[in-house]
């Protein structure tokens, strides 16, 4: 996953740019850049997995001065790249994944094309995307020619000489959004990071749709289609709290979602709490609807690790998720406790760092309620979502069924009404230590989410739909 922010002005947008940019801090880790430009491209990209965005950034910000930029967070590839075309250069950010890199980069090196970023041995899925559309006479015919040739998702921002084009796939798995402030006009993944800078939402681009952001205003280059598949997992976890997709909110999303599970509940508890932060919004609703009180037995100390932290190794990460989660103990002592998540991926931070800790602190029973299915198959588009055998619904049903199981057969245990959905559903609440664990359903999700079903991405819990 990756998070863009562009801004094109009249004067110098470096620090609009930085905030614009750092508000998407939530969506990646390990690499950010940015790209301005004055008289020429310039550009600058440092790795965040041990420091936050803003201590690698601050200080350049003098000289990063132009009136036109855009910038990235990403979990993959170092950038904004620069590229060198006939048409002139430009800087190209991507938020998205390739799922035919090697055949896109097959089709550049048959035209005599070559890469020059190669980071740890991968050629730089960014440099493909930009080869691709260089080769064409313009930028709108090489996106065009690009977005024909791709498998995946792939949202875009390319800072040229005339302004800042911005893209989303024919599908739109993720957004963008365009806001103004005066004659300034800006682009994000997270339309939450205009509000503090001043910008309104003019619109939210929609799927296959170029527009160029420009001085003089917004250019419409392709208009855009109506089939959709918007990532349901921006809703679910991914998205910022105060964004919205498609007009729809992500807290109000979570909140329907914790009121869904509560209405198909019937246990009695005396608090209701959210794994912070992802899972505090899906709790309010359900104590909201439950009438149970809302209450907090698990605070997270961030104080010095920063939202952006992600330590090198698995073993200090274990280590930092631990100290992050503190426990009240006498909030907890002697209760019947509602804890909600967001979903369950491996179901091993959730074992250790919220219900055990719970029982350790004297909880008298722990209910985990999750706001989205079981998850059962990994994201092909912004890998949101891990490997098949990372899974903790895969890895309960290879008990189960006492080998590993093929696709078919997960997609067999996705009914919820059937007995092999409640046996993986027990089994993986007896592996998580729990007193008793309940999924939201598909058909809640969608619900909650508020748009029909057939303009979600809900291939992680259904894999591919015909
Ligand atoms: S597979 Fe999952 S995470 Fe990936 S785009 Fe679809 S819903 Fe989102």
């Amino acid at each position: 996953m990756s998070g863009l922010f562009g801004v094109v002005s009249n004067e110098n947008c470096a620090e609009t740019l930085f905030y614009g940019t750092d508000y998407h801090s939530h969506l990646g880790s390990q690499k950010a850049g940015l790209a301005v430009l004055n008289s020429r491209l310039k550009r600058s990209i440092h790795n965040i997995a041990t420091s936050q965005f803003k201590s690698k950034f601050i200080d350049e910000l003098s000289e990063l001065k132009g009136r036109m930029g855009v910038g990235v967070i990403s979990d993959l590839e170092p950038q904004p790249i620069i590229i060198s075309a006939s048409f002139g250069n430009f800087a190209l950010a991507l938020n998205g994944f390739l799922v035919n890199k090697n055949q896109l980069v097959r089709k550049v090196m048959a035209r005599g094309g070559s890469f020059s970023e190669v980071s740890s041995g991968q050629i730089n899925a960014v440099e493909v995307i930009g080869k691709l559309i260089a080769s064409r006479n313009n930028i709108v015919s090489g996106l065009e020619y690009f977005f024909n040739s791709m498998v995946g998702s792939a949202s875009l921002l390319i800072l040229a000489k005339e302004g800042v084009y911005a893209v989303r796939d024919k599908l739109g798995r993720t957004p963008l959004t365009i806001a103004k402030r005066g004659n300034k006009l800006a682009v994000a993944s997270e339309d939450s990071s205009f509000a503090n800078l001043g910008f309104k939402t003019i619109k939210q681009l929609l799927p296959g749709e170029i527009v160029l952001l420009t001085k003089n205003g917004l250019q419409e280059k392709i208009i855009g289609r109506k089939i959709e598949k918007i990532c349901a997992f921006l809703w679910i976890y991914t998205g910022f709290p105060a964004s919205t997709y498609n007009n729809q909110s992500v807290e109000l999303v979570r909140e329907r979602c914790g009121e869904n599970l509560a209405k198909n509940d019937n246990i009695d508890a005396d608090l209701v709490a959210g794994v912070p932060d992802s899972g505090i919004a899906h709790a309010l609703g359900y104590a909201r609807q439950s009438g149970f009180p809302y209450r907090r037995p698990l605070v997270k100390y961030s104080a010095g690790y920063g939202r952006s932290y992600t330590p090198p190794s698995q073993e200090i990460r274990n280590r930092v998720a631990k100290m992050k989660l503190v426990a009240v103990k006498e909030v907890i002592v002697n209760n019947r406790i509602v804890i909600c998540d967001d979903s369950i991926v491996r179901g091993t931070q959730l074992k250790n760092q919220g219900i055990n800790k719970l029982w350790q602190n004297g909880a008298r029973q722990v209910h985990v309620r999750i706001a989205c299915p079981p998850l059962m198959f990994p994201c092909r588009y912004c890998l949101s979502t891990r490997t098949r055998k990372e899974l903790a619904a895969r890895r309960i049903l290879a008990k189960i069924i006492g080998r590993k199981i093929t696709d078919r057969e997960a997609g067999e245990y996705l009914n919820s009404k059937s007995s092999s959905y409640k046996k993986m559903v027990d089994l993986t609440g007896q592996e998580l230590g729990a007193s008793s664990l309940k999924y939201q359903t598909v058909e809640d999700m969608v619900t909650a989410i508020g748009l029909p079903r057939g303009k979600l991405c809900l291939e992680c819990w259904l894999g591919r739909e015909k």
